[in-house]
């Protein structure tokens, strides 16, 4: 169930049965030479999508643009700086308490976005916390690989160059949902280089198209159907346990 295609009165009946909601976030932004710059907020959305349409779970819409500074020297990346990204998140987590959700599953797809989203975390719950009153909402994030079994079956499809950015199973779960938007570009290096970087003028000297340790021209669509479906599966039995835990 998709909140964007729902209207308010299957919101309110949703509440009745459940207070629990996944809401996809992720970044716009360089994916190297073949990835899409939408893939961090696209893999997310795609695995939520479709346990949201095999288990009823309801999805919110996608916080799709996240900490992306460092990705800045590559055309195409939107960015918020860490105190605006923290603002909205809390302007969205306060609108859904509102309804009565009470348990808040940020489904992540982007790294740079976990240090603002444990610190909205921490806001939301501070004023509770200085007023000593309990929370009556529960946040919880995880990131789409680290779902139970995702990393092991990503590592079975590409045992080599899966790599850090621009990975090769993210683009092919992106490839997968969009098959039109494939593209066929040679890589050199194969493998691109690994290492550490700072701002976004750094990050393009070290990583000249963008990648990092990974050969994203293995991706294909019928891989990432694989990766999806493991995801898909993993979601909905994390996402039920959370929306039970404590009910
Ligand atoms: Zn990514």
């Amino acid at each position: 169930m998709q909140l964007h295609q729902a209207a308010w009165p299957e919101i309110e009946d949703y509440l009745k049965r459940s207070k629990g909601i996944v809401v996809p976030i992720g970044s716009t932004e360089q994916h190297g030479p073949n990835g899409l710059l939408g893939t961090d907020a696209l893999c997310p959305e795609i695995i939520a999508r479709e346990a949201g349409d095999a288990s009823g779970i309801l999805v919110a819409p996608t916080f799709n643009v996240g900490n992306a500074q460092h990705h800045l020297s590559f055309p195409g990346t939107i960015t918020l700086r860490p105190s605006t990204m923290i603002a909205a998140l809390q302007d969205w987590i306060d609108s859904l308490v509102r309804h009565g959700f009470e348990r808040i599953y940020f489904f992540n797809g982007h790294g740079g976005n976990i240090p603002s989203l444990q610190a909205a975390f921490s806001e939301s719950y501070a004023p509770w916390s200085l007023r000593d009153e309990a929370c009556p909402y529960v946040l919880k994030s995880c990131n789409w690989w680290d779902l139970p079994g995702v990393m092991k079956t990503c590592r079975e499809i590409f045992p080599v160059g899966d790599g850090s950015h621009a990975t090769a199973s993210e683009v092919a779960v992106t490839y997968y949902a969009y098959p039109d938007s494939v593209k066929h570009v040679e890589m050199n290096p194969k493998i691109a280089p690994e290492g550490d970087f700072t701002d976004a003028d750094n990050y393009r000297k070290t990583f000249a198209d963008g990648r990092i340790g990974s050969d994203p021209a293995q991706a294909t669509p019928e891989k990432g159907e694989v990766i999806v479906k493991a995801a898909r599966d993993s979601l909905i039995a994390e996402a039920n346990a959370f929306f039970g835990a404590n009910q």
